[in-house]
Order: structure tokens, then sequence, then C-alpha cells
């Protein structure tokens, strides 16, 4: 890798298929153009996750990410084939199989020819696999590195591939579909989860047994004993200790995947990406703070096995139209006040809103104290206070809470959509108004075109 400044997603992936053309060619030692051979790949994709929000989590954090810190720092452009702003299956399937595609295929060309990924070329070549994740294991993401589908809502046919992938380690949320109740598959082979365990895996959701494995455990699935919304992981802000998380599940993978012939593991933090689509800086942050300590996990690896082994971090395409100033603060930026937030934008709806709704009658002066605790937003003091609302402010708060209450997300209403993008009214206009206080704005509830960063070393 030394001397590589700039990697494009074809030139990332030309590089990843030319380590791995390199293996199967040369098994010793040294092979041509000067690249040596490599024996343990970590892939790591931020879903989501462009140059915005790996700046706002190193701000948050106050010091450098450490996949910010890589020698090899490139750009990398992100469209599909079919549209400029592209979804996370055109996306991966460009990532794993090296293979521009159209919007949500999966493993496949837009005229429907299987392509192998990066994982099964590992894999015919001896090496252990792991995929983990914080969605559900058969989402796009983590579904390119084993499937091949037209459709990335097929997920009952995902997890069919996936048993019969013979990956060694799966890790993260649970499945979407193990009885095809979207009707979508087409063969149905019975209970996916049933199959799995025909194919010899041994599913695992509990976090003692997950700290029981050890080396020799072979075809594991992990889900994590609690999921959230989407059966994937709970956000990193809303964890506990009883959840597993990205950097042990990393952990774990190379403990089980580690053996002569070397491993590939990939490592998706999904979730940024959800956190995006709802606006929630606060939440993709810590999301992307838990990528990195995952990231973290793998330089220690490498730093024990320097010459044998390389890292990549990438992303699938930016979410949120994140920016990393606003109108409202101009220079200025207020990292600080994003700290006293303590629940993701999922929790705040599902926990501390739907309960309220359900009570009946409830009043805005009922929620303000609430918004107060969970978000550090104040309703009075001096306007110099960063954390103080603005009149306009609190008059925003009090139509978001009117249309909470009537239900009015947007999804039909154009003016509404550009308020809330169909989410919750009240939670969206409180991480709004909490970015906007800390300087960074939203443009959009979906993907953007912005390009991402891509980060290696050692190889
Ligand atoms: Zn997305």
């Amino acid at each position: 890798m030394k001397g590589v400044k700039t990697l494009t997603r074809r030139g990332f992936v030309r590089f990843l298929f030319a380590f791995f053309a390199c293996i199967l060619a040369f098994p010793p030692a040294i092979v041509h153009a000067g690249v040596k051979k490599v024996k343990y790949v970590f892939l790591f994709i931020g879903d989501g996750m462009a140059f915005p929000q790996r700046m706002a989590a190193q701000n948050y954090k106050g010091e450098k990410l450490l996949m910010n810190k890589f020698p090899a720092q490139g750009m990398t452009t992100t469209y599909a084939a079919n549209r400029f702003i592209t979804g996370s299956a055109a996306a991966v399937t460009a990532i794993a199989c090296g293979h521009k595609t159209d919007i949500g295929m999966i493993g496949i060309t837009p005229d429907g020819k299987v392509i192998k990924s990066i994982a099964e070329l590992a894999k015919e070549d001896g090496k252990k696999i792991g995929i983990i994740t914080s969605t559900s294991l058969d989402h796009a993401t983590p579904a390119g590195f084993y499937a091949h589908v037209p459709d990335r809502d097929m997920y009952y046919d995902i997890e069919i591939q996936l048993a019969n992938s013979g990956f060694d380690f799966f890790g993260g949320g649970g499945f979407k579909d193990p009885t095809n109740k979207r009707h979508n598959s087409r063969h149905y082979v019975g209970n996916a989860l049933d199959y799995m365990r025909s194919h010899g895996y041994t599913i695992i959701n509990s976090k003692e047994a997950f700290e029981r494995l050890h080396k020799g455990d072979d075809k594991v699935i992990v889900i994590n004993p609690r999921l959230q919304p989407g059966d994937s992981l709970p956000y990193r802000i809303d964890q506990t200790p009883a959840d597993i998380t990205l950097a042990q599940l990393t952990k774990k993978a190379i403990e089980l995947l580690d053996n002569p012939k070397g491993f590939f593991i990939m490592v998706e933090g999904g979730k940024i990406d959800w956190a995006c689509h709802a606006n929630d800086a606060v939440t993709s942050i810590k999301d992307t703070l838990a990528l990195d300590e995952a990231v973290k996990v793998a330089y220690d690896f490498y730093k024990k096995h320097p010459d044998e082994t390389l890292i990549v971090v990438t992303a699938d395409h930016e979410t949120g139209g994140l920016s990393l100033g606003f109108a409202g603060t101009k220079y200025a930026s207020y990292f600080g006040v994003l700290h006293l937030q303590d629940m993701s934008y999922q929790r705040f709806t599902n926990d501390i809103v739907k309960p309220l709704k359900k009570k009946g009658y409830v009043t805005f002066d009922d929620v303000k104290p609430l918004i107060t605790k969970h978000f550090g937003l104040k309703f009075e003091g001096d306007s110099s206070d960063p954390l103080v609302l603005k009149p306009y402010e609190v008059a925003q708060l009090k139509i978001a809470f009117e249309d909470s209450m009537k239900n009015a997300r947007g999804k039909h209403d154009p003016y509404k959509y550009l308020l809330y993008g169909g989410y919750e009214p009240l939670t969206v206009t409180i991480t709004h108004i909490l970015d906007h206080h800390a300087g960074l704005g939203w443009t959009s509830y979906k993907h953007t075109g912005v390009p991402v960063p891509t980060s290696a070393v050692g190889g």
C-alpha cells in the first residue's frame, strides 16, 4: 500500500482483486508488480459514512478517528449503473464484486449475470470468511458478499443463500423473513433458520454463549439477544453491556477464523445510514465511533502481522446530505451541545412519544422537560448559551408536537415531507434543531451523490 495516495472505488476493487489474484496464482510469499501476498483482509463499510459523517464523529470525539489516520486516504465515487444517487444493494455489488449494477440488485449485472464476490473467491482459496453487521444479516450490504438476487427485498432467498455459502462466521442482527411471509421467494424449502442448521450452522443469541465461543467453533451465526426494528443491533447510543458490539464481534471473528490460510472479514456499520436517514447526527456519530472501535480491533491485529494484513475502510454512499456548517451558526461549530443527547431518535419515538400519545390528553408543556432531559435543549436561559432555544424554534417544536399528536408525518404532503421526511414529527424536529445548534445541516432523508472516503493500511 505504500505510496498509494488515492483509490477510486474501481481502483480499490481492482486493488483488492489484485491481491486475491496474486494469492491464487502465487501461494508463496512474494508476487508480481511489487505487491506482497496478503493473508488477512479486513473490509470495513460504514453505510452512509461519507466525509461529513467521519468529520462530524471526529469533532464530536475531539480526536482523530483511527480510520482517518491510515496512510492511504482516497476518494470514491458511488453512482449506480442506472442512477446517479446509489443505494446499498448496487453499491455493495460494486464493492464486493467489482461491477456497477442497477438499484436494488445484489451480486448480479444489470442483465442478470451472477458475479462472484471477493468473499466467495477468498473462500475458494481456502480462507475463512466472517461477515459482521449491525443490520439484519440478510440486509443488502452483508448479502452482497454471499448472495445473488435481482431484488434486495428477497430476504428469504438471501437467507437460503447464506446457508449455502459455507462461510464460517456471521454476526450482528437477525433475519427479516425466515418463513417467506413476503411470498417473494423463488423456491420455498422450509424455515430458513432450520435450513441453516441443517447446513451445519449453530445459531447463537445470548451473550454468554457468544462469549463461550472459542477457536475450533465453525459455522456460527451470532444474533444479538436484543434487536431494534428491522431485526438490527440496537444503535450504539441505546446499547447496554448486555448487547454485543461490532468491536466484540470483530474480536471474536479473529479468534475463530485465524488459520494458516488466513481470513477475509467484512464489518459493516449499517445503521450510520439509518440514523442519517432520520437526520439524527448524534446517533450516527456514535455508530461511526462504534465502527472505528472495530477498526481498532483489526488494527491491533495488523500490528502483530503487519506484512500479512490489509485493512480497508470505505462506504457505499452518503446519507442525509449532512453538512459541516449551518446558516444559523455561520462560521461557528458547537459540537459540545451534542453530548447531552442520551438516546436515539428511534428510542425517543418508541419509548417516549408513543406512550405519551397513548395516554391521550398531553400538552406541549408536558413534553418540554422531556426535550430538555433527553436532548439538552433549554426553553429558557441566556441567549448566548448554545443550548437555549430561539423563539422561532420553540414555535417549530410546538407545530411539530401538534403534527405528532395528529400523526401528520408528511408521507403524502410535500411540504410536511420536507419538514419530517415521514419520521415522527416531534422527534425529527428536535434532532434538526439540536444539530443546527451544533452547526450541522441536513438536506435530505435519502442518500446523496457525495463521494466517500476510502482509507487503507497494510498489504
Ligand atoms: Zn440508506
